[in-house]
């Protein structure tokens, strides 16, 4: 069994549901033990043109899935909740990524391990820093120090 951390974001088609209900399919999966969730917060979009605000939460889990079974699953959740891959960067129902994979680092075609843009992004640090506060990165890094360079106004505790 391995300790993951996943990344759940949405702003389109009520996002704070789109997420709940994420959660809940992760909770519901055979393969998959979650162990608690951050509470949800909102953040500015990064991409192209005018988008709706984000609603973000990261969430550990347990599983015996492979890395590349556990990206299957996630995305097979994406599917059911109505993702369109249309334009990258654009307005999602749900996307969900692998943050951590215990210490693995991975880099292939299709996974990469940990998620390459963890570090620089506000709305997964801060998250990530609420449910796993003294963790370090397979690299090294301390978590509590990128929580220091992430700036508050581009992330927000929802009530
Ligand atoms: P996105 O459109 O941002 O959800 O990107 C999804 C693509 O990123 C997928 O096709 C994955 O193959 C790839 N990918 C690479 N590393 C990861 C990761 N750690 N978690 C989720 N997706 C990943």
């Amino acid at each position: 069994m391995q300790t993951c951390y996943i990344g759940l974001g949405s702003n389109l088609d009520d996002p704070r549901s789109q997420i709940a209900r994420a959660l809940a399919a992760l909770a519901a999966h055979p393969s998959m033990e979650l162990v608690c969730t951050s509470s949800y917060y909102g953040s500015k979009a990064v991409g192209p043109g005018e988008q709706p605000d984000f609603v973000n939460a990261v969430a550990e889990l347990r599983t015996a899935l492979e890395p590349l079974d556990l990206l299957h699953a996630l995305q097979a959740i994406e599917q059911q909740q109505g993702r369109v891959r249309a334009v990258r960067w654009g307005a999602r129902t749900l996307d969900l990524d692998i943050l951590l994979y215990g210490d693995l680092q991975l880099s292939s075609s299709e996974l990469t391990l940990p998620h390459p843009r963890l570090q620089e992004r506000p709305f997964v640090v801060v998250p990530l820093a609420e449910i796993a506060p003294e963790l370090t990165l397979p690299d090294g890094t301390c978590l509590d120090r990128l929580l220091d360079y992430a700036s508050r106004e581009d992330v927000w505790r929802l009530e």
